[in-house]
């Protein structure tokens, strides 16, 4: 039987190990955290994730975690919409995508593996194109090893030495809000260098985002980001005002350069070790999820890592740039670049806008 050690157990690990075990695959995880968790906020899994979930069983189970039937778009600071997203469209062209918490998406991941494949509090230190993985607890070895250790991965210097990820010049506050009356309205809000986004989960609360330019490790409380958004559109401020200032994340926003390979000998990578994306696109983990399944396909393969490599380095780079090209234009800061933008957005058919999600939704496996 041929085995894998899966470096990282978040949702990419996690994704990659159950595509494997479900293609014979005798697979250890290898997570540092002392509990396998993931933090307190939500994640959109659009229809190309749904897919990926699917091919590992579990896309019912998550989509149960579906959207109820709302609006959505891009609103300016006063609420007036410039751009309106055609959701009846979006969900009949490509499927309706989900709102999920992600402590729940991890569950159902977790859940579907053996017992004992995940071993939690052991931090890696090293991999070797070898197979070899050096960790707390000793170094193991394996056919396959699976860099699933996010955007600061060690196992990423064995395929291409240090790599820095970039400072996107934004720093970003998320937040799961309990409200009291309903909201039908969702979407995002775009200011002068700073952005609001709200979305339904399942549950009835709402997660929230807010995101503005600041210098690389600003430190920021909620009492601040309050101040920056009080006089933008309701609900803003009713949200930020219910925030629980314990429960709240706060994250500067990095990608990654493109690298110029994700696999070497025995190793591949994959999620945010392999391409750290903005998540302007909110794809991130939906493209983690895309390359385990690819990644199981082809591993036992003749050749099957250097096809992963082609397939997904291609299409997750130009993820990556298409993200970080959104992210460019929504937090722009300067009054006459802001108020083209914002013609731009108004004028923008839907049907362009539907054209351009195609490319990246329409994924199969
Ligand atoms: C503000 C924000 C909003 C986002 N919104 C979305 C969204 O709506 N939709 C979407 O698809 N994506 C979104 N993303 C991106 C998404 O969160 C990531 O792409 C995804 O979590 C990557 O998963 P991963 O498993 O590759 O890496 P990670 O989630 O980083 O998991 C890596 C795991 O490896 C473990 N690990 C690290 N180093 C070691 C080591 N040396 N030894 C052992 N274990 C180790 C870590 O503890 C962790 O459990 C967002 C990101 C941000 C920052």
């Amino acid at each position: 039987m041929s085995t894998a050690i899966v470096v990282g157990g978040g949702i990419g690990g996690t994704a990659a190990a159950l595509a494997l075990v479900g293609r014979g695959w005798s697979v250890q995880v290898l997570e540092r955290a002392p509990e396998v968790e993931e933090v307190g906020s939500g994640i959109s899994l659009w229809s190309n994730a749904l897919r990926a979930l699917d091919a590992l069983g579990l896309g019912d189970a998550v989509r149960a975690h579906g959207m109820a039937e709302v609006s959505a778009g891009i609103r300016d600071e006063r609420g007036r919409w410039l751009s309106r997203t055609d959701v009846a469209t979006l969900r009949e062209r490509f499927g309706a995508p989900v709102m999920i918490h992600r402590a729940r998406l991890l569950d159902i991941l977790r859940a579907a593996l053996p017992e004992g494949v995940v071993r939690t509090g052991i931090s890696v230190r090293e991999a070797t194109v070898d197979g070899a993985v050096v960790h707390a607890a000793g170094t193991s070895s394996a056919d396959l090893v699976v860099g699933a250790d996010g955007i600061r991965s060690v196992v990423r210097r064995a395929v291409c030495g240090e790599v820095a990820p970039r400072y996107a010049g934004y720093t970003a506050w998320r937040a799961v809000v309990d409200i009291h009356e309903p909201l039908t309205e969702f979407g995002e809000t775009w200011g002068r260098g700073a952005r609001f986004g709200m979305a339904p989960l399942a549950d009835g609360r709402v997660y929230c985002f807010a995101v503005y330019n600041a210098p690389e490790n600003t430190t920021g409380s909620l009492a601040e980001v309050r101040a920056r958004f009080e006089s933008w559109h309701d609900p803003i401020p009713g949200l930020l005002a219910a925030a629980d200032p314990n429960a709240l994340l706060h994250n500067d926003i990095y990608d990654l350069p493109a690298l110029p390979s994700f696999t070497s000998g025995r190793i591949a990578l994959l999620g945010d070790a392999a391409h750290a994306m903005t998540p302007n696109l909110g794809q991130g983990g939906c493209q983690a999820l895309e390359d385990a399944v690819v990644l199981a396909g082809l591993a036992g393969e003749p050749d099957g890592l250097a096809r992963y490599d082609r397939e997904r380095r291609t299409r997750t780079q130009m993820i990556t740039r298409r993200s970080a090209r959104i992210g460019t234009v929504a937090q722009l800061s300067a009054r006459p670049l802001v108020a083209l933008r914002n013609t731009a957005l108004r004028l923008t058919p839907t049907s362009a806008q539907l054209r351009s999600m195609a490319e990246i939704l329409d994924w199969t496996c």
